[in-house]
């Protein structure tokens, strides 16, 4: 619980100058007159955090409504924390089954705290249980993700889609070769199909007014980012956690389309990390070997690809060998502007 105090007093410092000085903040609109929603897509509990915390807690102070859809529970994570094992600590003296109960109990609560951290208005769980690692047991419990009827699965996240109305979408790339675990396939495929099926009448015609999202990007990590942060390591620690396996990645750089500054809104990141306690060691260089303001000064982008869109290319919302700096680039109304001072 210490985390969760320490956390949140962070959060307070860095969002409450804002809300104390910004004018009444008018939430934004498409050019049809939507409110903007962002809804992110994710395999497991912590994912969220891992995997653009930062890009999300922008929008959110922006008044774009962010939406987060956990697929499963993380039913089959393992402690990552070896500190919870010591005397006095929640973890000590437990048999493997009585941790996995425990952490059963635990990772809904972390979820929560990670996701407040980051500013999320909704969260929705898909409602399957975790896949596991390719070729474990898991893998085949009759109840997880990997075993789900993919049209079956699709439309339950064409059900939330049609619900939020987000005009953009964030998953996993389609590309995922370096960590081809079952679920965050599964989260890429039930995407694409979801992308396209939320605005066709004819498909789950009881799942609610069809919805087309304008825009699908796909997460990654991008090579220019981890050679940056690997030097920043080795420069501060004498090491660094990116091995040659994680280096001879082939890069995917050159399908970046969307390059965002966050570098205001690491400490989403780091917060919600901590958050899920179970599954973060505090003591990991791979996690925290750079403070927020270092890793804002190295690198301080989140990078997309942008792999759908109804709105043009990113030649057409961001100008001809540009890159975007703005998921809601083409699509959002025409600025307005005010006279101020009026009664
Ligand atoms: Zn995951």
């Amino acid at each position: 619980m210490r985390h969760v105090r320490e956390d949140m007093g962070r959060r307070d410092r860095v969002q409450w100058p804002s809300v104390v000085c910004a004018p009444m903040v008018t939430p934004p609109v498409s050019a049809t007159g939507e409110p903007l929603c962002l809804l992110t897509v994710h395999a497991h509990p912590d994912d969220e955090a891992s995997k653009g915390a930062p890009t999300v807690a922008r929008y959110h102070e922006e008044g774009v409504r962010t939406v987060l859809v956990c697929c499963t529970g993380g039913e089959e994570g393992d402690l990552q924390n070896p500190a919870l094992r010591e005397p006095g600590q929640p973890f000590h003296g437990l048999t493997p089954e009585q941790e996995k109960a425990l952490l059963a109990q635990v990772r809904p609560r972390e979820l929560e705290e990670s996701t407040s951290i980051i500013g999320f208005h909704a969260v929705h769980m898909l409602g399957y249980r975790d896949s596991g690692m390719a070729g474990s047991p898991a893998n085949e419990h009759p109840d997880c993700f990997h075993m789900a009827d993919i049209d079956e699965a699709t439309g339950r996240l064409v059900a939330l889609i049609r619900r939020e109305r987000p005009q953009v979408i964030l998953t996993y790339n389609d590309d995922q070769t370096g960590y081809p675990h079952p679920d965050h396939l599964r989260v890429h495929d039930i995407s694409v199909l979801a992308f396209d099926r939320a605005g066709d009448p004819d498909w789950y015609p009881e799942a609610g007014e069809p919805w087309q999202p304008s825009k699908m990007y796909y997460t990654l990590w991008s090579r220019g980012r981890v050679e940056a942060l690997h030097e920043a390591l080795l420069a501060k620690w004498g090491e660094s956690p990116f091995d040659e396996n994680w280096r001879k990645r082939p890069s995917q750089d050159h399908r970046i389309t969307t390059k965002l500054d966050v570098a205001r809104w690491f400490w989403a990141r780091t917060g919600s990390l901590r958050a899920h306690a179970t599954q973060v060691d505090p003591t990991s260089k791979w996690w925290f070997g750079l403070d927020d303001d270092e890793t804002a000064r190295i690198y301080p982008w989140e990078d997309w690809i942008l792999a759908r869109s109804v709105a043009g290319a990113p030649s057409d919302t961001a100008g001809d060998g540009v890159l975007e700096d703005d998921l809601f680039a083409g699509l959002r109304a025409a600025h307005r502007v005010t006279t101020g001072g009026g009664q």
